[in-house]
């Protein structure tokens, strides 16, 4: 790159909004965001009942880590079936069990996730 590029590229991260400083951070942020506000959505659909709307929602923001190359927050992994992407709700949809030094969450399709316990 020469020095007049590089002075150009510094330049458009410095005038750019301070809260946003890099262009494809700036683009994450907007895919986590986003991941966010449908796991949100996810667990209002999936407390008002409404599993396949949920369900899509999950699917949505799967696709979304994916194609960004993030990582789903982690209460996103522990409120989603893997095999069946149903947001799981603790009494409603899902059976939650201590065993061992483990929290085993079933899913009303019967598949189990295990996790360790954290304090
Ligand atoms: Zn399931």
């Amino acid at each position: 790159m020469s020095q007049s590029r590089v002075r150009e590229f510094c330049s458009r991260r410095d005038t750019s909004n301070p809260k946003v400083a890099v262009p494809e951070r700036s683009g994450m942020t907007v895919a986590a965001e986003r991941i966010d506000r449908l796991e949100n959505l996810a667990r209002a659909a999936a407390k008002a009942g409404d599993e396949d709307r949920a369900r899509e929602y999950v699917r949505l923001a799967r696709r979304i880590a994916e194609r960004n190359r993030l990582t789903l927050p982690r209460t996103f992994r522990r409120f989603t079936c893997d095999e069946c992407d149903t947001y799981l709700v603790p009494g409603e949809n899902a059976r939650v069990r201590l065993q061992r030094g483990h929290v085993v969450i079933t899913c009303s399709c019967g598949a189990h996730a295990r996790y360790p316990y954290d304090t």
